[in-house]
């Protein structure tokens, strides 16, 4: 089994999520007492918010840089950044390393590719829904329409994330709001839904909704396991 490394703490909550499916997934595969063999570097994600909300990315990608060193010094085989934003940075951090980096991005656009979705609606911090980082990347390479909501539900999204999400809380209330998101995004043509920030699965399930959602934590984790026991 290789090793998984993992920058995480961004935010931790979803982080905790990632070493749980990592480990049901290799269990799953190898079965009995079989558990995920990892690497994790966990930043402080008082510090991250901060910088992000200034611009300061390039600040951000020495410090993910830094840390994948640290993963790779530790002996892992390849790299999963477990947030979609801070894929902003993903260049960055991919020149400072020589392991491989499982993209979010293009795990989440293989799925959506391989399921005929055509049109994608997109939910994920004001970064990763306004910017081309991470949208653009999967309308190059997969071929797939990524829409994303109104500017007063980017907001709300956003701040959900951030206030809420990050810190452990989940609000039936936010809830209803993303679902009102998610039907508006139906309305513009959307035929499925990327949860694209990794707390969003906190909130948002698939029994919520009618609309497919393609959660990209368990996405990436699942991409992990089957790369972790590849031969
Ligand atoms: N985990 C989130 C994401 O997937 C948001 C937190 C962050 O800004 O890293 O985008």
């Amino acid at each position: 089994m290789k090793t998984m490394g993992l920058l995480g703490g961004m935010s931790w909550q979803s982080t905790n999520t990632y070493y749980s499916l990592l480990n049901q997934g290799i269990a799953a595969a190898l079965g009995g007492l079989h558990s995920a063999r990892l690497m994790l570097y966990s930043v402080d994600f008082d510090e991250i918010e901060k910088l992000q909300h200034a611009g300061k990315w390039e600040e951000m990608g020495e410090l993910l840089a830094a840390g994948a060193q640290r993963i790779e010094a530790g002996g892992a085989d390849f790299l999963m950044i477990c947030t979609n934003t801070m894929h902003k940075v993903a260049p960055q951090v991919e020149a400072a390393i020589t392991i491989p980096l499982l993209h979010l991005a293009d795990a989440t656009g293989q799925r959506l590719q391989d399921a005929g979705v055509t049109r994608a609606g997109l939910l994920g911090t004001r970064f990763t829904m306004e910017q081309d980082f991470y949208k653009q990347r999967i309308i190059d390479n997969f071929g797939i329409d990524v829409i994303v909501p109104e500017a007063g539900d980017i907001e709300i999204i956003h701040k959900v994330i951030y206030d809420e999400l990050c810190l452990g809380i989940v609000r039936g209330e936010s809830r209803a709001t993303y679902l009102a998101v998610i039907d508006r995004l139906r309305a513009n043509g959307a035929q499925a839904v990327i949860l694209g920030c990794t707390e969003i699965a906190m909130l948002v399930k698939q029994e919520h909704t009618t609309m497919r959602l393609y959660d990209t934590t368990t996405i990436h984790c699942e991409e992990a396991v089957k790369l972790a026991i590849a031969d």
